[in-house]
Order: structure tokens, then sequence, then C-alpha cells
């Protein structure tokens, strides 16, 4: 059985179904598109066949191609793989090509069968580029589908003409958030966007799309028609000035260049739409040929498609039995508690969320209230979604109610002694196999588990904040956490929809640990004089969400405050960051502690919005009248959290390099497009990195030594994807 089939009917339509087998959607590959290619021939040859219709044997369309081959794609193109990449893609337009223009005469526009795209229901990507080329697009009238482009959400763009033929259909401005944002609809939605022709119900989509093919439609492409516009206008036109003035803008605030992806999908719409299409695919295949030449493409693919994925499936998970949770405990109906019961009632789990008070424990339920209701005004819910989901959250102060629990998430104050308490309140509860997990963000597992009667059972999830919103989760294994605990907190990471990485016991785990030096090196920088905006900006054109000061802002000055004391009192001597402090500790003593209090080291107006730098703080530490270069700037605050990571793989407290990635992006929005701290050094080269390191020590200090591993790497001349490569599978 091969991907694509064809059957012709008595009416003289050839029905081509794609139906890749084992797998529940299909994707395009390498292969197959041949297969396509020869379906189309043989139809479009084929005097007893008027019209053609593509579908799918599933309920969905296609999934996409598979990016597994994207990320391969440059290793694969030969010697000179540009070429290679170019001559591939340019094929593949030809085959997109000939469904277009299916055997119509060449300069008279005659003659020709018509093609269909039947869509049962999600078309992505190339599953949505080959209708694209087809002469009109049915989709099912099926709710849960999604329709769109999503390629620039992993680091390339439509690059098989859906980038030049949305654009012609829709126009730049009504294809830019299809195409800029990688937004989705569903088929009501993207037939009012002009993406799909025509919505029918499910059981009368191929019959509809066959009507049509045989209705003897009209089938030339309005870009193949004399005097063609494109809708809104070309780059020359007044209006389609406007609208490219706007989109770069839009592109270039958005990415502070940082993605080179966006700026060449722009390129290849702007250029494009100044020549006749077939140039304009030639354009296509050139910017996306320079994305897949760039490293950042196939980093991007590595980290947020495929190592993501399996992570998600339980790349890491211990072999033990399915340990999905039934009924979890959340203790603490605070900030953290309130948005784990949030997440948990969603996923279908009984919640039971206890806090000291009944007032503390309803505000916490009132979260999900209010994020039910949210979603009800924007009719993303109803409300009878809103009565199933609030009646699985028990808020109560009672703890007997956590008698069944399996599952038992401790989110209560940040202190030894509090949690020491709670642990044991909950233990005379709960039976012997309910696991007992802890959101703490500083405090030692290890260290917490000695509460509890069972430290096998024992574990850290830590959340990131807002729960609702982060993606990730981090799984710390305390030094005698067991297997079951591992996959019990792996299970449920599973159940919330979220992405786990399983860390070990060390200070601040992995997340927070890189993330504290990326603060502080801002910092430094205030202290040494550095102008605080270029600190900012250097910031958020290496691609970073938010810069070091404004990140302080929105975590506070105060819990900056409280773990630099921490910190202090347990490093002692070894304290690297009084210079540091001395900035924080001023900014806490000026009453400055950031978004909660209006005011921090930047200006809040009324309603809390950001208006600028504070000034009082170059008042307090001066500007000094020599600025470094931008670039240094970037690699002081770059290998602040790199070297990190780096150490915690010395050290085991990360034992999977894709963990080191994954965790970086969607734990704290490290530079999406370098694939990770991990997929950067690999880009720069361990030599050069090692170099850079040596520079940085002699100019600014030991915290830029070159790890040994790195060292070593350099000396080797190896990179992070090859050395670990073998661990990252056999996981
Ligand atoms: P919070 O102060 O908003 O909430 C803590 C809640 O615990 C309060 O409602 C309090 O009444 C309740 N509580 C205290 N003692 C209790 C007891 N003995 N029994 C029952 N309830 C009790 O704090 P938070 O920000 O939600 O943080 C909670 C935990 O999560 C901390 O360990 C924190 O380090 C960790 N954490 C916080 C963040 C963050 O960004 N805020 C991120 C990750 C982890």
């Amino acid at each position: 059985m091969t991907d694509f089939t064809m059957k012709t009917d008595t009416d003289g339509v050839a029905v081509i179904t794609w139906d890749v087998q084992g797998k529940s959607m299909n994707v395009m590959t390498l292969e197959a598109w041949p297969l396509l290619d020869g379906l189309i021939d043989e139809a479009l040859a084929d005097d007893a066949v008027k019209g053609i219709v593509i579908t799918s044997g599933k309920d969905t369309f296609a999934g996409g191609m598979d990016l597994n081959v994207i990320a391969k794609m440059k290793e694969s193109a030969g010697d000179n793989p540009a070429k290679g990449l170019f001559d591939g893609l340019m094929e593949s337009h030809a085959i997109l090509r000939k469904i277009e223009r299916a055997g119509m005469d060449p300069k008279t526009n005659k003659g020709g069968k018509p093609i269909a795209a039947a869509l049962p229901g999600t078309a992505l990507g190339i599953g949505l580029e080959i209708p694209l080329a087809c002469h009109r697009i049915f989709a099912a009238d099926n709710p849960k589908a999604k329709i769109g482009l999503p390629e620039i959400m992993v680091g390339i763009f439509p690059g098989m003409g859906g980038t030049t033929r949305l654009s012609r259909k829709l126009g730049a401005m009504g294809a830019s958030p299809l195409l800029l944002e990688g937004k989705l609809n569903d088929p009501q939605k993207a037939k009012a966007a002009g993406v799909v022709d025509e919505v029918v119900p499910a059981d009368e989509l191929l019959a509809a799309a066959k009507a049509w093919v045989l209705s003897g439609p009209a089938i030339v492409k309005p870009w193949d028609e004399k005097g063609y516009k494109m809708p809104g206008g070309t780059p020359y036109h007044p209006a389609g000035f406007m609208t490219f003035v706007g989109a770069s803008a839009m592109v270039n605030g958005k990415t502070q260049g940082a993605f080179p992806a966006a700026k060449a999908l722009l390129s290849a719409v702007y250029e494009g739409a100044l020549v006749p299409f077939d140039t304009a695919l030639k354009i296509e295949a050139r910017w996306f040929t320079n994305v897949l030449m760039n490293p950042s493409s196939s980093a991007m693919i590595r980290s947020l498609f495929i190592n993501k994925e399996a992570l998600e499936k339980g790349a890491n998970r211990p072999v033990v039995a399915d340990q999905k949770v039934q009924k979890v405990g959340v203790i603490g109906a605070g900030m953290m508690g309130a948005g784990i019961a949030l997440v948990s009632a969603l996923a279908g789990i009984q919640v039971v969320l206890i806090d000291s008070t009944q007032e503390a424990a309803d505000k916490g339920k009132a979260y999900t209230t209010a994020h039910l209701d949210k979603g009800i005004a924007r009719k993303k819910t109803t409300p009878e979604k809103k009565d199933a989901v609030l009646g699985l959250i028990n808020a109560t102060t009672d703890y007997a109610a956590l008698a069944g629990c399996d599952l038992i998430v401790e989110a209560v104050f940040e202190d030894v002694g509090v949690k020491a308490e709670v642990t044991k309140k909950v233990q005379a509860v709960v039976g012997p196999d309910c696991i007992f997990a802890t959101n703490t963000s500083t405090l030692p597992i290890t260290e917490l588990a000695k509460a509890s009667n069972d430290a096998d059972k024992f574990i850290g999830i830590h959340f990131f904040s807002p729960v609702d919103k982060m993606l990730l989760v981090e799984i710390i294994k305390g030094k005698q956490t067991g297997d079951v605990a591992v996959a019990k907190a792996l299970d449920f990471v599973r159940q919330i929809r979220k992405t786990p990485i399983v860390v070990n016991d060390e200070r601040f785990f992995y997340a927070n640990r890189c993330i504290i030096p990326y603060i502080n090196e801002g910092i430094r920088m205030v202290k040494e004089g550095v102008e605080p905006a270029l600190i900012e900006n250097a910031a958020k054109l290496l691609g970073m969400p938010l810069g070091p000061l404004q990140l302080v802002d929105e975590t506070s000055v105060d819990l900056g405050v409280k773990i630099a004391k921490a910190t202090r009192a347990a490093m002692g001597d070894d304290y690297p960051d009084g210079e540091v402090d001395e900035v924080l500790f001023w900014m806490f003593d000026q009453k400055r502690l950031g978004r909660k209090s209006n005011s921090g080291f930047y200006s809040y107006d009324d309603k809390g919005k950001r208006t600028g730098l504070w000034e009082g703080l170059t008042a307090q530490y001066p500007v000094a009248d020599d600025q470094p270069e931008l670039t240094t700037v970037q690699h002081r605050l770059m290998f602040a959290q790199v070297l990190e990571a780096v150490r915690a793989l010395e050290e085991n407290v990360l034992e999977d390099i894709r963990e080191g990635d994954v965790g970086a992006i969607l734990g704290w929005g490290f530079a999406p497009w370098s694939g990770g701290p991990f997929s950067w050094l690999d880009i720069i080269g361990a030599p050069y990195a090692a170099e850079r390191c040596d520079q940085l020590t002699a100019e600014f200090g030991a915290r830029f030594t070159t790890p040994a591993l790195l060292r070593e790497m350099a000396d080797k001349n190896q990179e992070f994807y090859k050395r670990f490569a073998a661990a990252a599978k056999a996981a």
C-alpha cells in the first residue's frame, strides 16, 4: 500500500486518496512526492478522466511535511547543499504547478482538467499548499479541524508555494497573519478568511467536490489571467506600499530581526509581488533555501518540534506501569496553587484545593472561575463546560478531603518549616502509594524529602508562572526519588498537556540556575555604567523576550533580594555577586519592587504600563563615557546563561541535552532562533566559544571561565549534538 492511491469512477472523476499507512495523520516525505506526481500525470493523460479530486483516507487531510525530513534536508542535499536544496524545491514547485495548470494550453489557457481538494479535517503546511495549487478547496464542516501554514513557528516559512499562492489569493495584508504568525483557523473561519472556498457537511464532502469537478468550472487561476492585480496592491501601488511598510515594521518590531525565517518570508512576499508568478516561485525557493541553509532552522525544528515532542511522549520516562493521575491534592491556593488546580481540572482530573482558610481556598478556586468566564466571553468554552470543570475542584481547609488522592502538589510558602508541617499533615491522610510533589523553586528536594515518611515517593514538580500560560514543567529528582514518582510526575504533565524536563537536585535546579546569571549580568552592567537601554536592547536583539532589567521588574526586586540573601548564606565567601546586590538592594531600599509596586528599573503609568527605563537608575549609577560594543554586551548576556547550562550538564543536573535546549526555550524564552543553549554552542562552534570565554574571563572575571567539558570539546572540535547524540537517542 503506498501513500497515494487513485481510483477513477464511472463518472470520470479520478479520486486520489492520501493515506499514509501506520500513521494517524498524513505527512509528506521525499519518497511520496513522486507518487503524487505520477498519479497526476496518469490522470491528466487519461481521456476517461474528466477531473480530479485529491482527498485523504483519514478524518484529517495532512499534518504537513515530515519535519524530520526538513531538519535533515541540508545534510542530504549533496556537496553543494544550496544548489541541491534549490533544485529540489523547484522540482516540488513543478509538481504543484502541474496541478495548477492541469494540462491547460500555456498561451490560451484553454483545456485542462479541474482539480479539487477535499479536506476532511486538519490541513497544515504542505497539507494546505497542495490544496492551494488545486482549483477549488472544499473543507468538511469539522470545527475541530485546523487549517493553516504554521511553518514560521518552527523557524521556516511555507516554501512549497504557500507563501506565493496565499499572498496572491488574499493579498499581502490578508495573508500576513496566516504567514507571519502561523495563525490556524477552523474551516468556517478559514472560509471567512478566503483560504478555503467551500465548507460542506462532512458526509457530503466528496460528493460536493466531485459535483464541482463535473460542472465544467472555470479553472484558470487569477494570477494566470491577463491583467491580474494582487488584492490590496503590489509594493509600488499606494495601498500596497502602506501594507509593506507596515508589515516590515511589524515583523521587525516583533522579532527584533532575530528570526531569519520571518525576514526571509517577508522578502519572498515583497519581491515575489513584483514579478510574474513563476518567477515569484523561484524567488520563494531561493529564500527558502536561504532559510534551510541557516543553522537556525534545523536547530529550531530539532528543539521546538522533534525533541519537544519526544519529551512529551516520555523519552525519559522510567519503564513502569501507567501512572495517570485520578485525584490530585493541591496544597496552598495562592498564585501557583490556583493555577495548578486550574490546569488539572481542565484536564479532567479531580482536584482538592487546600489552604489554611476557607477564604483563601475559595479565592484560589475563583481563579478557575475567572479563567472560564473569560473563555465563555471569547467563545472558547461553554457554561456547561465551566460547571463541569468547577465541579471537579473541591476548595476546602479540611485535609481529610485528600483521602484517595494519588498525587499531591504542595505550593505553600517557600519555607522549609511550613512545607515540612504540610508534608506530615498530608501523609497522615493519604495512602502509602500517593506521590508527594513540591513546587518549590529554590529549596533542595532532598532536604524537603526528610519530612516525608517515604523519600522514594517524594519529588519536585516545578511549575512556572503563570501556570496556565507557561508550557514547561521541570521535574526534579531528589537523591532518593524513585522511578514511580518520576513516572507519576511525567504522566501528570502529559495529562495537563505541558512539556516536561527531568533534572537532578542541585541549587536552583536547571531553569532558575541559568536565568539568575542572566539577570545578574544585566544588573552588574548597570553598576559598571553601561547604558541600561543598551543592556535591554542587546537582549531583545538576541531574541530574548525580556531584557534582564525588565525580567527583574516582572519577577520582583524583593524576590531577587530574598534569593541573593539565601545564596550568600549558603555560599559564604565564595559568593560572587556582591556588586549585583549593591544595585538590587539599593532598588529595594528605594521601595522600587518592580511591576507589583508600579516602579522598578522601569517607570510605569497609573495603569501599570511601562513608560521607559527609570531615570533615577542612571542618576545613581551614571552612564560611562565609553560604552561597550553591542556584541560584547550580547555575549556577556548569552554566555552567562549558556555556561550555566554547560555546568548543569557537567554536574549531571541535566542528563539529556535535549532537555537543556527545550527547557531553556520554553522555560525562560532563551533565544528560540538558536534552538537552545547547546544548539547555540554548536552553531558558533566549541573552539570559538572557548576562545570567547577566555577573552570574557580576562576582561570581566572568573564567572566566564570555560567549563572543563567545553574546553575538552573545543580541543577536540566536537559538537554537543554529535557527542551526546547516543545518550539522547538511548533515552
Ligand atoms: P503564594 O504566597 O501566592 O501562595 C501560597 C499559599 O499557600 C497562600 O495562599 C497561603 O495561604 C498558603 N499556605 C501557607 N501555609 C499553608 C499551610 N500550612 N496550609 C495550607 N496553605 C498554606 O505563593 P506562590 O507564589 O503561589 O508560591 C507557592 C510555592 O510555589 C512556593 O514554594 C514558591 O517558591 C513556588 N513557586 C513560585 C513561583 C512564582 O513565580 N510565584 C514559581 C514557581 C514556584
